[in-house]
């Protein structure tokens, strides 16, 4: 499960009522059984139920984050379609998810999605076990989030003749070395506009073809995350 740091105390984990529920009802663990518990940080233990408290058994050494730090810009899709984008991306290994209003988006972001979007990333993120739980950042227009300074840019367009991603991106050891961070520009349902490909050329963002299809803004981030980590794993 996943735990906020301030939860653990003098060896103990100090479990909310939602938590005690999850393990007790849903998963059907007594006292004295064992689970996982993670901060969302990095770090993990293995605990034990006591009476509806758990004791902490010993830290954990766990590998499940990509060698590279990884950030989707994402334009917003219309209806619930970005739900499954968290997901998916989260199971992925995204470290940073940044929901962007551009000129052809049809979605106005609420309070209530950015908190349903976190609510999915942290499920996601327990249930693909992962040390980290990825940022879901407060949607800003796509100029505004064009400031994030990586050192890899991408910024992918559907039409027109631009080299393949995975053409595009550094070999596998300067890409984990130590600063390797990526972020990859995926445009709305209706694509990016002129202008909004020009201002991110002039941020150091190159355009880059996911292949000779169109795919759908849905598909497109799951698609250009899992050439990034193939290239990051194999
Ligand atoms: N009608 C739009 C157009 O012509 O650009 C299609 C937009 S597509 C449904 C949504 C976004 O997914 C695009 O803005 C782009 O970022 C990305 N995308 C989809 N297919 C792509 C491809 N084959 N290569 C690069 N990016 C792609």
């Amino acid at each position: 499960i996943a735990i906020a740091p301030s939860q653990l105390q003098q060896g103990q984990i100090l479990l909310t009522p939602q938590q005690q529920h999850y393990l007790g009802q849903v998963l059907r663990l007594g006292d004295g059984s064992r689970f996982i518990a993670i901060d969302g940080k990095g770090k993990w233990w293995l605990a034990q139920l006591e009476k509806s408290q758990a004791q902490v058994l010993e830290p954990l050494e766990v590998q499940t984050e990509l060698p590279a730090s990884i950030t989707l810009i994402l334009a917003l899709p219309k209806g619930n379609g970005f739900d499954e984008v968290v997901r998916c991306c989260t199971e992925l290994g995204v470290a940073v998810i940044a929901p962007v209003v551009s000129g052809r988006t049809l979605l106005n972001p609420s309070p209530q999605k950015l908190e349903r979007w976190r609510r999915i990333a942290q499920e996601a993120a327990e249930q693909s076990e992962r040390s980290i739980v990825p940022t879901i950042l407060e949607p800003v227009s796509f100029i505004t989030s064009l400031s994030t300074v990586t050192n890899q840019r991408y910024i992918c367009e559907a039409r027109g003749d631009f080299p393949h991603l995975l053409d595009c991106l550094d070999d596998k050891e300067l890409l984990t070395n130590n600063t390797g961070q990526i972020t990859i520009a995926i445009g709305p349902e209706g694509g990016w506009t002129e202008k909004e490909v020009e201002c991110a050329r002039a941020s150091g963002f190159q355009p880059v073809s996911l292949g000779s299809r169109i795919l759908r803004a849905v598909t497109a981030p799951i698609v250009a995350l899992s050439i990034v980590v193939a290239k990051l794993e194999s």
